[in-house]
């Protein structure tokens, strides 16, 4: 091989390393330049992590001090808390689900008077255990046994009832226990010994005050016997006077003394009945009554009143609402005549009316009373009103002083409604008139189902003749619910012009403009005799006007109860229609003149000499009342003794055999109710029953309750009044006795046997 191709060759190789140098080189460029990248992002993947540390690391010593915040918090909350329990005067602990005490405040400690057992650990049995053997507690009737078992009982049930006990130092705790969710018990023990004390003494000045009102209630009752005894004698004297021949000033002052004596009467009994409501010993006593004859007695007392004033007094009983009811009648009774009596009392001319409507509840067999008195009066000034329910309160000015009275009444009349959940209210227009209203539930008596009467079939038209409009609207309306179809008209002329073929019946009132009732009738006999004509009148003599009876169909008085116009309608068919004979005991007929001692037209019965006389015997230990006893019944022919004390009335009973006995109840020896016993007891051998009538001096506390219950059947209260005596005496009048006359030449009383 030549140099040449030597050379060339190592220049080839030499060539060839070099290109393998330069390709070596490139790649390790190449792999450098790699390596520098991933330093790089290694490098920056470094840093980050650094940057997330150091931002933990900040946040990590944040919740530190955060942690260390909240931790000092709760200690100062707990530390605030156990504070607070501490500063409690009360008695605090708490329990596990075990009854371990986990801790209690020094108020609860201060109990265990030091006994170092009781804290945290100590179970609640051993802390009874502790209360006994130590005799910090009191355990008053039961054993330490006793009273742990009962405690511990306690202590186990769910819910723990609060109770109190007492401490050996007269100290009374009142533990209340709660237990919680997860079993703890909350303990608190109140320290109520001030509040014990305070009670004690509320009680022990409570029954002070009370034995003072029972006190005041017997003192009253008392007095009111030791008045009304001497009363009874002022009264009942005065009213004999009246009856023997006076001179016109003579006659004056008996009247005087006579109503001045029933005026103090009616004082005493309104502070009796106002103190004993104060008192709370007013009891009602419920039985079955006839509301609408209630509140025609209680007009019919006032009737005379009203005449004298001119004023009309009406009663507005609903028709077809029932009459018998169960309620105190009594008590009812003073409403009515107080706020009736109000009403004429105030009024000056016009009118009073008493309506009476109801709304009945079957379910419970009630009528929702509605009772309203209206009146055409002076009225009450706005201001006032409300005034006038209080006691002792009456409005007072020019136009009302003329007036007497206690102003207690309406004070009474609403605590009465109160009683028997009613309510009452007022209107009034100053100067026009009032309009007082009460509500009244009462249960309704059995079988009192309000029907129809059974009218004549040809009557169906009937005119009324009144000048008061009120009366024609309430009649009006009466008849027309019975279906009858009405003319009414405002006087004599204009019935005479309106009077048809088509009208059967004229009732007219008696006082009319012009021409009366009685000239109205007997104008209407000529042309229309066969219209009867039924008379309404206020003045009870004409129920006795033998003048006018054939003119009339009937004679009615006014305020006209329903019994009456449905047995006056009824009987407009049958052939005697003439004025029925009325006696006390007929209750149809009586329903037709109403008074209550309605009387009989004269007739020509005087005889009956010859039968023996009624006997009866009055108890009675006061001369005096003996003496008042007497005369009132002088004109009756009866066989009259009496007995001055029960002993006595008991013997009296034996021997003498009454047919009637008026019974006092407070006497000496032996007092009424006592008799009335013995002789009830006696009663069981002999053929019949007697009926003993009461004297009581003032039904104070339920008296006439127990009255009843000794066996008397009926009572009246002092001072006697002639004609209530001799309604009973009438009432009772055994058949084939003699009769009772009282005057020989007069119309009067006569035997009703
Ligand atoms: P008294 O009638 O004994 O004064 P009340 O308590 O019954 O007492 O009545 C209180 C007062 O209410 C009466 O004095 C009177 O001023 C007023 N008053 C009561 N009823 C009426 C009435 N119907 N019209 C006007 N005023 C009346």
């Amino acid at each position: 091989m030549s140099l040449a191709e030597k050379l060339a060759q190592e220049r080839r190789a030499r060539l060839a390393a070099e290109r393998l140098l330069e390709l070596k080189q490139a790649e390790l460029t190449d792999a450098n330049r790699k390596l520098g990248r991933h330093a790089l992002a290694l490098t920056k993947r470094i840093g980050a992590t650094q940057a997330e540390i150091a931002t933990f690391r900040n946040e990590n010593e944040k919740v530190k001090s955060d942690l260390n915040t909240a931790n000092e918090k709760v200690e100062q909350a707990e530390r605030r808390l156990w504070h607070s329990i501490q500063a409690f005067q009360d008695g605090f602990a708490f329990f596990d689900s075990n009854s371990k005490l986990i801790g209690a405040n020094t108020a609860y400690l201060n109990i265990f008077e030091g006994v170092e057992e009781v804290a945290p650990g100590v179970s609640y049995v051993r802390i009874l255990q502790i209360l006994t053997d130590e005799g910090l507690i009191d355990t008053e009737e039961l054993s330490a046994d006793a009273w742990r078992a009962m405690m511990t009982e306690r202590w186990m049930s769910p819910a723990p009832e609060a109770t109190v006990i007492r401490l050996w130092n007269d100290r009374y705790v009142k533990l209340i226990d709660q237990r919680g969710f997860d079993g703890d018990i909350v303990s608190l023990a109140l320290d109520i010994t001030a509040t014990v004390h305070y009670e004690e003494e509320l009680r022990t000045a409570r029954e002070r005050a009370e034995a003072a009102n029972r006190a005041k209630s017997a003192f009253l009752a008392n007095m009111s016997h030791e008045i009304r005894t001497p009363m009874n004698g002022v009264v009942g004297m005065a009213e004999l006077l009246n009856d023997t021949s006076l001179t016109e000033e003579q006659r004056l002052y008996a009247g005087t003394i006579k109503n001045s004596g029933e005026a103090l009467l009616v004082i005493i009994n309104d502070v009796l009945d106002y103190s004993k409501i104060e008192a709370e010993k007013l009891v009602l006593n419920p039985e079955t009554f006839d509301l609408e004859a209630c509140m025609h007695e209680v007009v019919m007392l006032l009737q005379a009143n009203a005449r004298d004033k001119g004023l009309t007094l009406l009663v507005d009983y609903d028709l077809f609402m029932p009459t018998n009811f169960i309620g105190d009648p009594g008590r009812i009774r003073q409403i009515l005549t107080n706020l009736i009596g109000n009403a004429v009392k105030f009024t000056n001319q016009g009118h009073v009316t008493a309506r009476v409507t109801g709304v009945p509840h079957p379910e419970d067999n009630t009528v929702m009373l509605h009772i309203a008195i209206e009146d055409t009066g002076i009225g009450i000034p706005e201001e006032k009103i409300k005034h006038i329910f209080g006691e002792f309160n009456q409005v007072e000015d020019a136009t009302n002083r003329e007036f007497e009275g206690t102003g207690l009444g309406l004070a009474i009349t609403e605590r009465l409604i109160k009683m028997m959940d009613g309510e009452i209210w007022v209107e009034s227009d100053f100067g026009a008139g009032s309009c007082f209203g009460f509500r009244l539930p009462l249960v309704v008596a059995d079988g009192n189902k309000v029907s129809a009467p059974d009218m004549p079939q040809n009557l169906r038209h009937v005119m009324i003749v009144d000048d008061m409009q009120i009366n024609r609207e309430i009649l009006n309306r009466q008849l027309q619910r019975l279906g009858l179809q009405v003319t009414p008209v405002s006087s004599g002329a204009e019935a005479l012009e309106h009077m048809s073929e088509d009208i059967d019946l004229v009732v007219t009132d008696r006082n009319l403009p012009g021409m009366d009732g009685v000239k109205l009738a007997r104008s209407l006999r000529h042309d229309w005799q066969d219209v009867p004509v039924l008379l309404l009148s206020s003045d009870p003599a004409d129920m006795r006007d033998l003048s006018i009876q054939d003119i009339f169909a009937g004679v009615l008085q006014k305020p006209l109860p329903r019994g009456a116009l449905f047995s006056a309608l009824s009987s407009l068919g049958k052939p005697e229609l003439a004025l029925p004979a009325t006696g006390p005991d007929t209750g149809e007929a009586a329903a037709v003149a109403p008074e209550p001692s309605a009387e009989c037209p004269a007739s020509d019965q005087q005889d009956g000499s010859h039968l023996p006389r009624m006997r009866v015997m009055a108890a009675e230990d006061n001369r005096t009342n003996q003496l008042v006893f007497r005369k009132m019944v002088k004109d009756l022919n009866i066989d009259l003794r009496f007995a001055n004390n029960g002993q006595e009335a008991v013997d009296l009973y034996q021997s003498f055999l009454p047919d009637l006995i008026f019974m006092d109840i407070s006497m000496p020896k032996m007092d009424g109710k006592e008799a009335t016993g013995v002789i009830r007891e006696l009663e069981k051998t002999a053929p019949s029953r007697v009926q003993i009538v009461a004297l009581t001096a003032h039904a104070m506390d339920g008296d006439s309750e127990g009255i009843l219950a000794a066996g008397l059947d009926d009572y009246l209260t002092k001072p006697l009044r002639k004609g209530l005596i001799h309604e009973r005496i009438m009432n009772n009048l055994p058949s084939g006795a003699a009769p009772l006359v009282i005057e020989r030449d007069s119309s009067d009383l006569r035997a009703t046997a």
